[in-house]
């Protein structure tokens, strides 16, 4: 049977049917491949925490049912008339974007993550066809040529798949912040987002130092590169590392103290949240006045940049831990990593969403 897409087509996906509630099994319909798009059969995708926030509504309500995933990787089935990046047969990734207006003072520097006219999201974004965007936990997906990645050889498909979020969403503020030699970076949260950074923190060069609230991470933090390991529970723990650090990567899904945790930066050191929550965060200006502490914020990143994290990891063999489980396993992996359980990534066999393995 020739591959789908010539017309809109159904194909099968894992969904949450409303706020809060279990994913289960369901159809979802894509669009008929246009002149510039490429129709990818996915094989993997990633778990972000980002999918949990979403899905439970920590970041507002959603259009439902909703399929989220933005970690995916795949293989091309069918390009459009117009493509010249992708072919048949390429082994491709798709990370949180899937469009962006391109002309904007920010998409014409690569930073379509900070579209000034609002980029398309991967997942619950509105379409340029008014359609709500439906992620990677499904068989298939229809994507713009220009936000589909080549996944280097060297890579497996399973182990691609987070580097287009996690990877990159730690890769651009440690490249931004100029981490490297000289340079002590602390990185806290040792999770997805935290594993990827650890390994690609040590790459360029930096002192790192794990921040964590979970005592058996220590090992693993070391093998990924980590320099230190210092738990954040007790006061007494981070009060010893006051004027430390020059770059203090926070990855935790939740709010934290940063009356207490910011002082561990050193003169002019920067605190930079990827972790993603509503809650406000209270920060006290004095604190900032000694040392000339920054503030900061990074989201994801571009796709020339996303291209680059994924030819980095390939250039210097870093690749994220990932356990790859079957789409039934989606919503004990959510528990397990909401319990910060999980090592360090799972990663959705989509092959088995539509035949379940028996
Ligand atoms: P994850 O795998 O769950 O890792 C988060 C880690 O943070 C945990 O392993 C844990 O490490 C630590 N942690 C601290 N406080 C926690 C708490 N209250 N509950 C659970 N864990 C806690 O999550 P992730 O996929 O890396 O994502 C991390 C955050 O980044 C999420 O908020 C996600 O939405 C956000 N995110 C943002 C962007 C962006 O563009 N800025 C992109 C992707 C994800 P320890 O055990 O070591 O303490
Ligand atoms: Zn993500
Ligand atoms: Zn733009």
């Amino acid at each position: 049977m020739a591959a789908p897409g010539a017309e809109p087509f159904t194909v099968s996906a894992y969904a949450a049917p409303s706020e809060g509630s279990p994913l289960a099994p369901t159809t979802i319909e894509r669009r008929a491949v246009g002149p510039k798009d490429i129709l990818i059969e996915i094989q993997y995708a990633g778990i972000c925490h980002s999918d949990i926030h979403t899905v439970r509504g920590h970041w507002g309500p959603q259009t439902y049912p909703l399929v989220v995933g933005h970690e995916i990787a795949g293989v091309v089935t069918r390009i459009g008339a117009k493509v010249t990046r992708h072919r048949v047969g390429d082994r491709v990734g798709v990370g949180c974007m899937v469009n962006s207006c391109r002309t904007c003072a920010n998409c014409r520097q690569g930073l379509e993550q900070y579209c000034l006219n609002g980029n398309v999201l991967t997942y619950g974004s509105k379409d340029r066809d008014g359609t709500i965007t439906q992620g990677g936990y499904s068989t298939h997906v229809v994507v713009d040529e220009d936000f589909v990645l080549r996944i280097p050889k060297s890579i497996p498909l399973e182990k691609a798949a987070p580097i287009l979020c996690a990877g990159i969403t730690t890769y651009s503020p440690l490249r931004h912040w100029k981490a490297g030699r000289g340079k002590k970076v602390a990185i806290n949260g040792l999770g997805g987002l935290g594993h990827m950074a650890v390994q690609i923190a040590r790459v360029l060069g930096a002192e790192v130092t794990v921040l964590s609230r979970t005592p058996g991470k220590e090992r693993d933090a070391r093998r990924f590169g980590a320099d230190h390991f210092h738990l954040t529970s007790e006061a007494a723990a981070t009060d010893e590392l006051a004027n430390t650090f020059d770059l203090v990567v926070n990855t935790a899904p939740e709010a934290v103290d940063l009356n207490r945790l910011m002082p561990m930066l050193t003169l002019d050191g920067v605190w930079v949240n990827v972790g993603a929550f509503s809650e406000p965060m209270p920060i006290s200006v004095f604190m900032t006045f000694a040392n000339r502490l920054s503030f900061a914020g990074s989201a994801i990143g571009g796709i020339a940049e996303t291209q680059e994290v994924l030819d980095f990891c390939a250039r210097h063999g870093i690749a994220p831990e990932v356990e790859v489980i079957s789409a039934d396993q989606i919503n004990t992996a959510y528990t397990k990593v909401v319990a910060a359980e999980a090592r360090y990534r799972y990663v959705i066999d989509t092959t088995t969403i539509s035949s379940p393995r028996a």
